[in-house]
């Protein structure tokens, strides 16, 4: 029996998600207000972004009949955590496709998605690049018969469909009283649904003064910007009240934290009395400090960060 949670009860629970001022002195001497969305308390098992993303994939495998779910990621990736998680508490076998060898000493995420039932399927880095060949997904299909495939890191248009949710539950929220919405962003594909979900849900919205800004995660961040598009456009929509800034990576995806930016983790957590997660909120809120250093918004601006969880991440950092 697959037993999900109904579209009411998900909106519901996006409606409700708190928003808490973070009582930031560099924020105060610039005179802006900042507030954290805690999507990161959504729920107990999926936190954040991956709870939005996954909401649409796991309807979809249920209506279609599949009882079992397969997606892809690597040793410490919130999504393949998320999906373990969900797949338990609804019923669906799911099979993880990991990137990389087994090693005798699994991170903290993959015992945690293996004792929630996930069969962990590893394969070399090389073969990964080509995980959407034909070649794979036969051997996949022969060892596990059928499954409802969802992309890495659920960027898929279920998954954007279902960060319409957040935009929209925001909009609503704040009804228009905010200057920008920041989010940190790995695929975009999160940026690119709640900045349609926002413009859904605010029908006077002023596109030229209200932005969601992502700010990359990524070192060399390709062409992020179509990709935005084409996530958008693959849920018929199209705005322009989203931009993309790089820069604030802070030395790559998933990589060691430099020491300015541990120091900076644990005093912005003391001031927001919170916890980031190491690969991407820490950098949105990096990101977010070096741009009131540079005077980015006007004083009386009103900034919503976007707690997109993830906290399961930290234990691959040595943070508990
Ligand atoms: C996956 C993830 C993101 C990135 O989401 P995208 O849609 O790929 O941009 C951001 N924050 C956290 C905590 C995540 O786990």
């Amino acid at each position: 029996m697959i037993n999900l949670l109904p579209e009411d009860e998900f909106l519901e629970r996006t409606a409700n998600v708190a928003l808490q001022r973070v009582p930031w002195d560099l924020a105060k001497q610039k005179g802006v207000d900042v507030l954290m969305r805690r999507d990161d308390l959504i729920d107990t098992h999926l936190s954040g972004n991956k709870f939005y993303k996954l909401f649409y994939n796991l309807h979809a495998a249920k209506d279609s009949g599949y009882q079992q779910l397969l997606s892809f990621g690597g040793a410490h990736s919130n999504h393949i955590y998320a999906l373990a998680m969900a797949a338990k508490f609804s019923g669906f076998k799911c099979i993880g496709v990991i990137r990389g060898e087994r090693s005798r000493q699994l991170s903290a995420t993959l015992l945690d998605a293996e004792s929630a039932g996930m069969k962990l399927h590893f394969v070399s880095r090389t073969d990964y690049r080509e995980k959407n060949s034909q070649e794979l997904r036969g051997s996949l299909n022969r060892l596990y018969g059928d499954f409802f495939e969802i992309p890495e890191g659920g960027a898929n248009n279920y998954g954007v469909i279902g960060t319409t949710a957040l935009g929209t539950a925001i909009s609503q929220q704040v009804k228009g009283d905010y200057t920008s919405i920041c989010i940190a962003a790995g695929t975009a594909s999160t940026l690119a649904g709640v900045a349609s979900g926002v413009a859904m849900g605010d029908q006077n919205l002023n596109t030229d003064d209200k932005k969601v800004i992502g700010f990359s995660v990524l070192k060399g961040d390709g062409d992020l910007g179509s990709d935005i598009i084409n996530h958008q456009h693959a849920i018929n929509s199209k705005t322009n009240n989203w931009r993309l800034i790089s820069g604030y990576h802070c030395g790559g995806y998933a990589k060691k934290l430099p020491n300015y930016l541990r120091q900076f983790m644990s005093e912005f957590e003391a001031t927001a009395n919170l916890q980031l997660d190491p690969v991407y909120t820490v950098k949105m809120c990096w990101g977010v400090a070096q741009l009131l250093v540079q005077n980015y918004w006007p004083r009386g601006s009103k900034i919503i960060l976007i707690h997109t969880g993830g906290l399961q991440g930290r234990r691959g950092f040595g943070l508990f």
